[in-house]
C-alpha cells in the first residue's frame, strides 16, 4: 500500500491487484463533512490490509468516510465498496447503467448460464481456454462480495468532494456507465479508466456491453479533450499532466489499431484468429486472453460500422472483408 498526499486534503491510495496491472488508485478527499472515497479496489485480504494501513496512516477510522463514489463497476473499482460500506455506513454512488451491470455481471445467480462461455466460444476461442476464462470470471465475482447498497447518481449531477464541486460526466466505452468527475476549481479530473498513462484503457465488447463500445469511447474522449484539466487522477498508473496531449495519443492509438486489425482479418477470420495475430497471446494469462479477444471484437465491430467488414454468423462469428 502506498499513500501519496497529492494536495491538501487529496490523497491517493494504491491498492494491490493480483494481475499484471499491479495496482489500482483509489482517492480520498477530505472536507469538514468527512472523507469521500473514490473507487475501492478488488476485495482481497491484501486489499483489506491496504485500506487499514491507509486509515492508520491518515489517523482516521472508517467511520470518517461520509460517501463512496465509484467511477465504474469493474471489480478493481467496485470490489471493496460493500466491505467499506459495512465498516463506514456510507452511501455508495454509481451511475444507473453501471448499477445495472453490477447485478448482471457480479450478482449472476449460480444456476444461471455463464454468458462468457457461449460468447467466447462463438468468437473462436478454444474450449481449453474458455474454461479457464470462466474460472477467472468466477474468481472476480467472489472478489466483489459483499455487494453494497447502491445510490444512483445521474449524468451531469454535481457532487461535493474535498471541498470542491465535481460534475459527473458520462464517458461510456470502457464500461457502459463510466462517469468521470470534473472540478472546474483547480481543473481536477477524477478520470477512472477513461484516460490512463503508459497503458491504453481497455475497450472491450463483452456479452453484456451495449453496442459499439469503441465508437462510444472515442466520441467520449473527443468531448473531454478540450476541458481545462490541469491534472487527471486516473484509476491506474501515474497522474496525467498533459490532458489533451494524452487524449490525442489515445485516439491515434485506436485508429492505428483499427488498421492493424483490418489487415489481420485477411479475407475472413474469427476474432480469436485476429487476436492471435495482433497480440502475443501465447504469453498471456487466461485473464489477459479474455481482454485481448474482447478488445479485438470491439475493434472489428467498429470496422463493420465503418463499412470495411461484415459479420457472418454460423456456429462461429466470422468477420469478412468487404471488397
Ligand atoms: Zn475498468
Amino acid at each position: 500500500m502506498t499513500v501519496h498526499e497529492l494536495a491538501p486534503g487529496i490523497v491517493q491510495v494504491q491498492l494491490p491487484l493480483p494481475f499484471a496491472l499491479r495496482s489500482i488508485n483509489a482517492y480520498l478527499l477530505h472536507d469538514p463533512a468527512g472523507w469521500t472515497v473514490v473507487d475501492t479496489g478488488l476485495h482481497t485480504a491484501d486489499g483489506e490490509d491496504a485500506w487499514h494501513a491507509a486509515f492508520s496512516h491518515l489517523g482516521i477510522t472508517p467511520q470518517a468516510i461520509r460517501q463512496i463514489v465509484l467511477t465504474h463497476f469493474h471489480p478493481d473499482h467496485y470490489g471493496m465498496a460493500g466491505w467499506l460500506q459495512q465498516l463506514s455506513g456510507a452511501p455508495v454512488y454509481i451511475s444507473p447503467r453501471d448499477a445495472e451491470q453490477t447485478r448482471e455481471v457480479w450478482e449472476l445467480s449460480p444456476d444461471a448460464e455463464e454468458p462468457t462461455l457461449a460468447y467466447f466460444t462463438r468468437h473462436g476461442v478454444p474450449a481449453t481456454l474458455t474454461n479457464t476464462i470462466v474460472d477467472v470470471v468466477e474468481m472476480l465475482r467472489a472478489s466483489t462480495l459483499p455487494h453494497p447498497e447502491l445510490t444512483l447518481i445521474q449524468p451531469g449531477e454535481m457532487i461535493a468532494m474535498g471541498g470542491r464541486q465535481f460534475q459527473s460526466i458520462h464517458t461510456p466505452g470502457h464500461s457502459d456507465g463510466q462517469f468521470v468527475y470534473f472540478a472546474e476549481e483547480g481543473g481536477l479530473m477524477l478520470c477512472g479508466d477513461q484516460v490512463l498513462m503508459k497503458i491504453t484503457p481497455h475497450i472491450g465488447w463483452w456479452p453484456n456491453s451495449e453496442a459499439d463500445p469503441l465508437g462510444r469511447y472515442l466520441t467520449a474522449l473527443e468531448g473531454l479533450e478540450t476541458l481545462p484539466v490541469r491534472q487527471g487522477l486516473p484509476g491506474h498508473n501515474r497522474l496525467i499532466e498533459d490532458w489533451s496531449g494524452r487524449i490525442s495519443e489515445l485516439r491515434h492509438h485506436h485508429e492505428e489499431r483499427l488498421e492493424v486489425m483490418l489487415a489481420a482479418v485477411g479475407t475472413s477470420a474469427t476474432a480469436y484468429e485476429v487476436a492471435c495475430k495482433v497480440f502475443t497471446m501465447a504469453r498471456y494469462t487466461p485473464h489477459e486472453v479474455r481482454f485481448a479477444v474482447a478488445e479485438t471484437i470491439a475493434h472489428l465491430e467498429l470496422l463493420i460500422l465503418r463499412g470495411l467488414l461484415r459479420r457472418e454468423e454460423g456456429d462461429l462469428v466470422q468477420y469478412v472483408r468487404v471488397p
